[in-house]
This record gives structure tokens, sequence and C-alpha cells, in this order.
């Protein structure tokens, strides 16, 4: 047990490391006419490393689950996604050594289960995409692993007060 809370205290030490180390994606200011009166900005979130606006989502879903005490050492991660969450969720499982499961409509496109799989993550895909969840559950019982669920979790996982998600990002960029 004491040797999982150090694991624990080492895994959350890297994913606050992680988001030290990235600079905040831009808030790119796009001319309009001056005569339309609107101004225009476009926030780039496809600079972060794993070219996915779920960066953010996946690195609190991980800590909520880490705090949580429902990730360990050995506990498989399994996410239901079309893909874009699980890009960024299979690089953070990687950077703390965890398994992890991507559950996936079989129509996903080859280019995103290419980037999951190089991630080292495994990709189980469904034929029927409303059984998406079912099976994300089912894996995850059969792993004895974490089923991360981003619907359920992402508005308990990302603090509204403001833990670097995008609304809070562009507040502060567009700021005084
Ligand atoms: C993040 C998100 C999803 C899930 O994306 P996946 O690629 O399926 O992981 C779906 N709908 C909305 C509105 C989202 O913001």
């Amino acid at each position: 047990m004491l040797e999982n809370r150090q694991w624990v205290t080492e895994a959350i030490g890297l994913l606050e490391a992680e988001a030290h180390r990235s600079a905040d994606t831009p808030l790119h200011r796009f001319m309009l006419p001056r005569e339309w009166g609107i101004d225009l900005y476009l926030k780039d979130e496809s600079v972060h490393p794993t070219g996915s606006l779920k960066h953010r989502l996946a690195r609190s879903l991980l800590l909520y689950g880490l705090v949580g005490g429902r990730i360990g050492p050995d506990t498989t991660l399994v996410e239901a996604s079309s893909g874009s969450t699980a890009v960024s969720e299979a690089y953070f499982a990687q950077m703390l050594g965890l398994e992890f499961v991507a559950v996936m409509p079989a129509s996903t496109s080859p280019d995103k289960i290419a980037l999951i799989e190089a991630a080292g993550a495994r990709c189980h895909l469904v034929d029927d995409p409303l059984r998406l969840y079912d099976e994300a559950e089912q894996v995850a019982a059969e792993t004895s692993g974490y089923y991360l669920d981003q619907f359920l979790n992402a508005e308990r996982a990302t603090d509204w007060r403001g833990n670097n998600n995008i609304a809070e990002s562009i507040f502060h960029q567009a700021g005084p």
C-alpha cells in the first residue's frame, strides 16, 4: 500500500511536470474588415504534444483517477472514444507506464488508430457504436482496470475554478 502511495505521488508529479513544461496554446487574432465590428480570436489547441484538443481533459481525468485511489501502478486504463480523447489518454498512460485500451467504433480513422497504437496502447474496435460504453465497462471489468469514462467524469475532473481548462486559458489570455 505504502509503495502504491509513493508511486501515485510520483505519477502526479509527472503529470504536473508535463503541465508546467507545456507553454499555453496560442490565442491568435484573426483580422476581419474593420467595418464588420467583430473581433475574432482563434485558440490553437492542435499544438499540444498529442495534437488533440483533449490533451487538458486527459491530464485531468488521469489526475482524478490517481487522487481518488482508482489508478495504481498495475491498473489498466480503459476509455470509450472515437479517438480524440484516447490519443491524449494513451500519451499520458505511456508516460506513467500503464496499459491503456481504447474502445472505439470500427469506423474510427486509421490515422487515429495508428497514433494510439504508436503510444503503446491497444485499440478494441466495436462494430455497433451503440455498444461502445457497455464494451468499455466490460473491458475494464475483464482487466480489473479503470474506466476513465470521459462523459461521466469530465465535469468533476476539470475544476471549474480553473485548473487549465480551455475557457480559463482564454479568459486569462484575452484579459486586460
Ligand atoms: C470530447 C468530446 C467528445 C469525445 O471525443 P472522442 O473523440 O469520442 O473521444 C464527444 N463530444 C464532444 C462534444 C466532446 O467535447
